[in-house]
């Protein structure tokens, strides 16, 4: 596993941003309808009304957003999220067997406004590459790497 991190890392190096979404996204996905999305507490899953919902200066565990998302709110980020998606580049969310959202809260409410109805999604993985920037030296290391659960 270590082996294949470090391969990674390496080829990283040189990739554009839409090579990094594709790394981060693997284009393999299912689709699932918005309305079968549940929280944590079984309710249905609530989607924003507006962007304006998410006009608030990010909070510390969230963290900060790369310098590519412009101002550090999550509704740049979920205008950036929808630059990529209009790109052609899908961003599924992942979920677990129950339909609820374990990461991909902002990447689901960015292709809600987008309207659409069904929303790409992996299942129960075992591990997810994270990644900050495509933008090298950024936050170093953190660019890309293997995150498991
Ligand atoms: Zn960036």
């Amino acid at each position: 596993m270590s082996s294949i991190k470090l391969e990674d890392q390496t080829s990283m190096n040189d990739l554009n941003e839409i090579e990094f979404f594709l790394k981060l996204f693997p284009q393999d996905y299912d689709l699932i309808k918005k309305e079968d999305l549940v929280d944590f507490v079984g309710n249905p899953f609530t989607f924003i009304k507006s962007l304006e919902e998410l006009n608030t200066p990010r909070t510390k565990e969230e963290g900060p957003v790369c310098e590519c998302v412009g101002e550090n709110t999550n509704k740049s980020l979920v205008l950036y999220f929808q630059s990529i998606i209009n790109q052609g580049i899908e961003l599924p969310i992942f979920i677990n067997n129950k339909n609820q959202i374990m990461d991909g809260y902002h990447r689901v409410q960015a292709y809600h406004l987008l309207g659409r109805e069904k929303i790409p999604y992996y299942r129960n993985k075992l591990w997810r590459n994270h990644g900050f920037c495509w933008k090298k030296g950024i936050e170093g290391r953190r660019r890309l790497r293997l995150k498991s659960w």
